[in-house]
């Protein structure tokens, strides 16, 4: 179940503006790199991450793919879409993404959306809105801020039910193991007290 929220940026006249990733409608392309997106998400869960996963995707190849890796890390910055975006950049030789999409399953925080303004990139496709968090058009919306040198195109909400699903199953799943936690408490802590 896909829903477009924003597509256009003001960016039209955008030499890169007739690159067959920026067609708003490429909507089973954007499916397909969002499946992989989430097995990017599903594989940083298995190692106990919030799953968020990105993909940073050029002329149809992907360039870069990450996980969130927040705690493995203890990295605040450690945002899976923040490393793809690096990640790509280095594997092409240039911090200028210009002719990059960005795929990430939950919609980017500020520092992530402030990254694809400084990497320049054409267009940002994520998942799932972020209520707490999202600066692509939830809280605020970096792609198009007044003032700022670079805009690019968003398109929210695909896929997003499913990357929905896999963030809550993850909650869920560690809500789960906390009260188990707290209802069996380890041995050694107050039987000898
Ligand atoms: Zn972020």
């Amino acid at each position: 179940m896909q829903q477009m929220v924003s597509v256009s940026g003001d960016s039209g006249g955008d030499a890169v503006s007739d690159a067959p990733l920026a067609a708003p409608d490429g909507g089973a392309v954007d499916l397909t790199f969002m499946h992989a997106a989430r097995a990017e998400a599903a594989l940083a869960a298995a190692a106990g991450e919030v799953p968020v996963g990105a993909l940073v995707v050029r002329g149809g190849e992907v360039v870069a793919r990450a996980g969130n890796r927040r705690e493995r890390d203890q990295d605040p910055c450690g945002h899976a879409e923040l490393i793809a975006i690096r990640a790509a950049a280095q594997a092409l030789g240039t911090w200028r993404l210009d002719e990059c999409v960005v795929y990430v399953t939950l919609e980017p925080c500020p520092m992530c959306a402030g990254a694809m303004v400084l990497a320049r990139v054409q267009r940002c496709v994520f998942g799932c809105a972020d209520p707490k968090g999202g600066f692509l058009g939830t809280l605020a919306d970096l792609s198009r801020f007044p003032g700022l040198n670079h805009h690019f195109v968003v398109t929210g909400g695909v896929d997003a039910d499913a990357c929905q699903a896999q963030l809550r199953s993850f909650f869920r799943d560690l809500r789960v193991a906390k009260r188990r936690a707290a209802q069996h408490p380890p041995p050694s802590s107050d039987e000898q007290g």
